[in-house]
């Protein structure tokens, strides 16, 4: 590893230069008159895969924009890992909140500010740099690699299922590996593991054929908005505790293991909730901050309408009323089953004075990879290496669709390798990549191959 630390030592211009290239190939995928940009910027990443040596190295067409994919097969009897991001970016707007042109990288301070530079041409770009050090100074890569980056991941990946289903073959591999998020923390590198999935809902209710005044009717009809208020007060109980039947069931509980480690993690309560103006934070009885944010699922009430609303008052009975409902679920809860017990809930709850609808507005699901895989092991040892400093492990309370996708359809598992930081500016103005995580990736990334690369497949 010594010659190809070296390169990569020789070689730090080299990759600035050629992220910065990247990155001025505006490819903002939702904006229809980029899409020969997108072209460019899938011809200019796959040139440089064949540059360094990848093979079969293809711009493949969606019908949207295309997918680049590359592969280097040459070390039998070893692991594969799949590595995915994405070269399409957010667009730039407002432009007159940056301090320099998004799509003309820029050097302030220890930072590199352009559009995608951390989100996800810079954690893109280090891994192909590292790939370049392995094959340069030793002509061949420690592991095999396939490569999936795709131009439509600022727009919910509209193909890449269609994408996965129809080359499950060529996609084999042990493991996925992003580098698309962010570190826990300044100076403290992470590695991702869990994200929650979702289950979003919408109810309908509807009680007399129109609105009714308040006072030649009010306390001998049903009021929908007064219904569905106890109905969704009842759904979560004094402990925090959801109370949608079955629930539970298929909760992963969290090992004492984990609690302790997650325990031990750097998280400022108090700023927490005072960043948020409040006087705590609330949540589950019996959990810590993070495991209510990471690990136990939730329910809450996105969104109310129904009745009077405008200003001043006026008196009435209203015919319908309507809320929505999202539940953030956890490892191993099935978001179709979580729905359906959602439904069958709200229907039980529900007076027969109302008539009852339960609109189904999409699932994802909850993904966990074993802490011991061994690419989890490979990148704790990797990113250790690349920083100096050992890596925490975090779950994240969000989802990331792509990685709920790599399981469903591939049966992979994946690890998150993180070299952006909270304050990135991702989707922002001044969007920034700071440099030294840059190269510290580059490091993490060859190492990660090397590490996993002791594995035998
Ligand atoms: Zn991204």
């Amino acid at each position: 590893m010594d010659n190809v630390i070296s390169y990569l030592e020789g070689q730090r211009t080299q990759a600035l230069e050629g992220l910065k290239d990247f990155l001025r190939i505006p490819s903002v995928s939702t904006h229809p008159h980029h899409r020969e940009d997108l072209r460019r910027c899938a011809r200019f990443l796959a040139d440089e895969l064949k540059r360094i040596g990848m093979q079969n190295v293809a711009v493949n067409p969606t019908s949207g924009h295309p997918i680049v994919t590359a592969d280097w097969l040459g070390a039998p009897g070893r692991p594969t890992v799949l590595l995915y991001g994405h070269y399409d970016v957010q667009p730039a707007e407002p432009f007159e909140l940056w301090e320099s042109d998004p799509f003309d990288p820029v050097i302030r301070g220890d930072n590199l500010y352009a559009r995608g530079s951390t989100d996800d041409k810079g954690q893109v770009w280090l891994h192909v740099k590292a790939l370049e050090a392995h094959l340069r100074e030793n002509g061949r890569l420690p592991v095999n690699v396939r490569m999936l980056i795709e131009g439509e991941e600022e727009v919910s990946s509209e193909n890449l299922e269609a994408y996965l289903e129809s080359h499950r073959e060529e996609l084999g591999a042990d493991v996925v590996v992003i580098s698309d998020t962010s570190m826990f923390d300044y100076e403290q590198p992470s590695i991702g593991y869990a994200l929650r999935g979702m289950a979003y809902m919408e109810v309908r209710l509807e009680g007399p054929n129109k609105d009714l005044h308040s006072g030649v009717y009010g306390g001998a009809v049903p009021n929908p908005l007064n219904v569905l208020s106890e109905m969704l007060g009842k759904m979560v109980d004094g402990d925090g505790r959801i109370t949608v039947p079955g629930f539970y069931d298929d909760v992963l509980p969290l090992g004492v293991e984990e609690r302790a480690s997650l325990a031990a993690l750097p998280f400022d309560e108090e700023g927490f909730a005072g960043r948020l103006g409040l006087p705590g934070s609330t949540g589950e009885k019996g959990y810590s901050t993070l495991e209510r944010l990471w690990a136990r699922p939730t329910l809450d009430v996105n969104g109310m309408l129904g009745g009077f609303t405008g200003e001043g008052s006026k008196t009435v009975i209203p015919s319908k009323a309507m809320a929505k409902v999202s539940m953030r679920l956890v490892p191993n809860q099935d978001p179709e089953r979580i729905a359906h017990a959602f439904e069958d809930y709200v229907r039980s709850l529900a007076p027969p004075t109302v008539k009852v609808e339960v609109i189904h507005h999409g699932t994802g699901k909850p993904v966990l990879t074993a802490r011991d895989h061994p690419a989890v092991t490979a990148a704790h040892q990797a990113i250790t290496r690349g920083f100096g400093k050992e890596p925490v492990y975090i779950r994240e309370g969000g989802s990331i669709p792509v990685v709920a996708m790599f399981e469903e359809i591939l049966g992979l598992p994946t690890v998150l390798m993180a070299f952006g930081l909270p304050d990135c500016d991702a989707h922002a103005p001044n969007e920034k990549f700071h440099l030294p995580n840059f190269y510290r990736g580059i490091d993490s990334a060859a190492w990660f191959y090397e590490e996993y690369g002791r594995y035998a497949d």
